[in-house]
């Protein structure tokens, strides 16, 4: 399945310092800075109509934040996790965000499940009071945490079993992207660049009309290890270097979370990046593919094959699919270096 480029060396020298490597030479450009979604966000966008733009997206996504959060009181999620067996009406786009994630779901035989939040927040990572909860505890939380118990019901309705709560901190930067990028066409933005959190994704390409490049971090920290060219796509990255706490036992217990044990995901996965013409469908990926490890991943990857994927591993090889082979520079000495066909 592997092609074995072992230590393919970089050909391309990157000025390359953050995670964003672009430049442009517009004139006008508008950059807006802001916190949302438990994390920093920064929009890039060119021409004219920049300014405007780039405040309606951020006013879109502090509106889906109020939709989705599972903290504020009276979001749509709040409330149906708080709805005690009780049909909630879902706006549209809520609905349709719960039916698209269920899918894969489905699709990936539980690896993304967003009902683990009774889980999730027995780790502490919903409240920052980390702690490793006993084997007994988790056994009895996992019995809430069946997504194929969530009920898509008509007109936009949805019933969760009694103690089920879903959270959708897998796949809810990913569609803010997806919101984004519409907005910002709508509002007549021609090129732009996102970083939602560490989710990179653009509207066309630079202003000279060339690619973006984008760079993948080290999850071990340093420069970034490649960067990654696109136009019109997202370059999503999910890792256990992003959100981590130590144990009393030393060990690290990171943020992704294997659906059937109730723990976190122990593989040979450091870091999956995804990349994709879609937020939502690259952020629900990189989760799904991270939980699913690096033999499985790539069985799903030449099983769907509409998406591009570059793995690293614990013991610094790189894997990464096909149609990445014209688009990708290296910057790491990487141990083995493999394409996946
Ligand atoms: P990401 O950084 O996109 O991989 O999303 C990680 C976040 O998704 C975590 O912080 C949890 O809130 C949530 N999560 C963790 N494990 C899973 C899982 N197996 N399925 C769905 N959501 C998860
Ligand atoms: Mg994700």
């Amino acid at each position: 399945m592997f092609l074995n480029m072992k230590k393919i060396v970089a050909v391309e020298v990157f000025l390359i310092s953050t995670i964003l490597l672009f430049s442009s030479c517009s004139k006008s450009k508008d950059i807006k800075s802001f916190e949302a979604m438990n994390t920093f966000m920064t929009l890039q966008s060119y021409g004219s109509k920049s300014k405007k733009a780039n405040l309606a997206v951020e006013n879109r996504i502090r509106e889906l934040e109020d939709s989705i959060s599972t903290t504020k009181e009276h979001s749509y999620i709040y409330d149906l996790n708080n709805s005690s067996n009780k049909e909630i009406e879902l706006p549209q786009d809520i609905y349709d965000l719960l039916s698209f994630s269920l899918n894969i779901s489905k699709e990936s035989n539980g690896a993304l499940n967003i009902a683990l939040y009774p889980i999730t927040s027995a780790w502490g990572f919903t409240t920052g009071n980390y702690r490793v909860p006993a084997k007994e505890e988790l056994e009895d939380l996992l019995k809430f945490t069946d997504f194929s118990k969530i009920q898509l019901l008509d007109n936009r309705k949805v019933k969760l079993a009694d103690g089920m709560k879903i959270d959708f901190g897998a796949i809810g930067k990913g569609f803010a992207g997806d919101e984004a990028i519409q907005i910002l066409r709508e509002q007549g933005v021609k090129s732009a660049i996102l970083d939602l959190g560490g989710n990179v994704q653009v509207l066309g390409a630079k202003t000279d009309g060339s690619d973006w490049t984008i760079g993948i971090k080290n999850p071990w920290g340093g420069p970034v290890v490649a960067g990654v060219r696109i136009k019109n796509q997202a370059v999503i990255t999910s890792g256990g270097y992003e959100r981590y706490f130590t144990g009393d036992d030393g060990k690290n217990y990171i943020h992704i979370f294997d659906g059937k044990t109730g723990r976190p995901v122990e593989n040979e996965i450091a870091s999956v990046s995804i990349i994709t013409e879609s937020g939502l469908y690259g952020d629900a990926l990189s989760t799904t593919m991270f939980v699913l490890g690096l033999e499985n991943a790539c069985k799903y990857w030449k099983l769907h094959q509409d998406f591009e994927m570059l793995i690293i591993t614990n013991d610094k090889n790189l894997y990464y699919t096909s149609g990445l082979k014209d688009k990708l520079s290296l910057r790491y000495d990487f141990n083995n270096v493999f394409i996946v066909q």
